[in-house]
């Protein structure tokens, strides 16, 4: 066997370990008995371990020194060489972090995580402070080794949004928060939407079908993929041919798992139709937090808020719960759009969901800069909220707590919520240019035109471009958050006639 050869075949091995944590994390949020958590967490950990030990191996170490070698690159297919060099960042960047710092860091983050939930039910801010402390402080060491030269906050970032720094995503985001803010502000004028009429008894077995109808409408494969139930609705993948999502049951109003299950199916799809070629590779995943969220994002809000799209598919919901057969179309379509400022993120509309994500990076980037000072968190926090939002929240729980991702340790990935939504309106731009209006091909019934497009200048492609690569290519253009406000600019002024 050739190095070539056996790198593949040890890289292989790794990916199936993944894989199969991966299922087993999928099974814990879904089917799995109570009694089966243990051996479960044990297995998981097992097979975590060893596709972590592989990754930095002296074996590894081995296979890319060899395979670095300029004339040996020159030697490789396209995928085989964005393999090494994907592979490569990954082992420097593992190698270079201290053993101690990162076991530091997961036993402080574990602790943290599980903490959070108590501390959040129970509006504590305190016991949570020493944690973000200390969590900021481990993640500026490890940032610091991984790469000295660049500040910590640009590091962090860049593991979920890569060749995307701080000083970008400040551009993009004024510009986006000086869109938005007026919008909103304009739609706050205008009467309140009755919701009332949304609510009523929907079962379960009925909203699984409807998912299941909307996930066949967007193009999902069921053979490579299933609907199942979990607390907080994922989509865990073995792309292109396993990719599974899950839903939560709002039993008294159907909105919430019809839109998460877009949402969801909008991530699925991105996987199921990476080229297959790419299995094996650990090139087979969507390129970054940020593109993948512009696909949900995409599903969810621009194809699924859509009044045209629902002009093909409203009456199914009528067929399966009668009571919405006396709610029309156009009621239905404000229903889903209703803007209107809230105060937790993963409830915000389309519109404000923007401010929550702008808010938060703010914060974090302030955080880091050594600007703000944790014990001012929930000051800086609620200052902002009544800036952008004009809303504040009066306790810790709707505040600074309410979500996982500090207290997991997630310090720079709230931006790829918001990116995703730039790119998204970068992508429907395109799409408008070249396939035709996004009103006039969901009114003719030819959202595969679309879905087409997708798969070919986003999906495909798997890890093979970087974010920005994958933009330039498909958009020719750089980031810019101007399509995605002319998107909101058009649809929310025709909406809430606001001239
Ligand atoms: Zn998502």
């Amino acid at each position: 066997m050739s190095t070539l050869e056996e790198f593949k075949s040890y890289v292989r091995k790794m990916n199936d370990f993944r894989h199969a944590a991966g299922l087993l994390s999928w099974d814990m949020e879904t089917k799995m008995p109570k009694k089966g958590a243990d051996a479960h967490i044990s297995a998981l950990t097992t097979l975590s371990t060893e596709s972590f030990r592989m990754s930095v191996s002296d074996e590894m170490k081995g296979y890319l020194d060899i395979l670095s070698k300029p004339e040996e690159r020159a030697r490789l297919d396209e995928i085989s060489c964005k393999m090494v060099t994907k592979i490569k960042e990954d082992y420097d960047e593992s190698k270079n972090i201290p053993e101690d710092l990162y076991a530091r860091y997961v036993e402080v983050t574990s602790h943290s995580q599980h903490t959070w939930a108590a501390a959040k039910h129970a509006n504590d801010f305190e016991t949570m402070r020493p944690y973000f402390e200390e969590i900021i402080s481990l993640s500026k060491s490890m940032a610091h080794s991984i790469n000295p030269d660049k500040n910590a906050y640009d590091v962090l970032l860049g593991q979920y949004e890569k060749g995307i720094d701080a000083e970008k995503i400040t551009d993009l985001f004024d510009e986006l928060k000086a869109g938005v803010i007026p919008l909103v502000e304009a739609i706050k004028e205008k009467p309140l939407f009755d919701e009332s009429l949304f609510k009523g008894d929907f079962s379960k077995s009925g909203q699984e079908a409807l998912g299941y109808y909307l996930l066949d409408v967007i193009g999902y494969s069921r053979e490579a993929g299933r609907l199942d139930e979990s607390e907080h609705p994922f989509t865990v993948g073995g792309a292109p041919y396993d990719v599974r999502v899950t839903t939560n049951y709002d039993l008294s109003d159907l909105r919430s798992s019809a839109f998460s299950v877009l949402h969801e199916g909008g991530h699925g799809i991105y996987e199921q139709h990476i080229n297959p070629e790419l299995i094996g590779t650990t090139l087979n995943t969507g390129t970054s937090t940020g593109i993948h969220e512009s696909q949900s994002r995409f599903y969810e809000n621009i194809i699924g808020r859509n009044y045209y799209f629902w002009k093909h598919h409203y009456d199914k919901i009528g067929e399966i719960f009668p009571q919405y057969r006396n709610i029309p179309l156009d009621v239905f379509h404000k229903g889903v759009n209703v803007v209107q400022p809230s105060l937790i993120r993963t409830e915000a509309d389309e519109l404000t969901y923007n401010l929550h994500i702008i808010i938060r990076f703010e914060v974090e980037k302030a955080l880091f800069e050594g600007t703000l000072a944790v014990k001012d968190l929930p000051t800086a926090w609620h200052d902002k909220m009544q800036e952008y939002l004009g809303v504040v929240p009066t306790n810790h729980k709707e505040g600074v707590l309410q979500d996982i991702h500090w207290p997991g340790g997630m310090f720079g990935y709230f931006p790829s919520y918001a990116l995703g939504n730039i790119y998204g309106g970068q992508f429907l731009a395109q799409i408008e240019k070249e396939v035709g209006h996004l009103d006039h091909l969901l009114a003719k019934g030819e959202l595969d035109q679309i879905t087409k497009w997708l798969h070919t200048n986003v999906h495909r492609h798997g890890m093979m471009k970087d974010p920005v690569q994958m933009i330039q290519d498909a958009c020719h253009s750089s980031l810019d958050a101007k399509p995605i406000l002319k998107y909101y600019t058009d649809k929310y002024t025709k909406l809430y006639k606001l001239k």
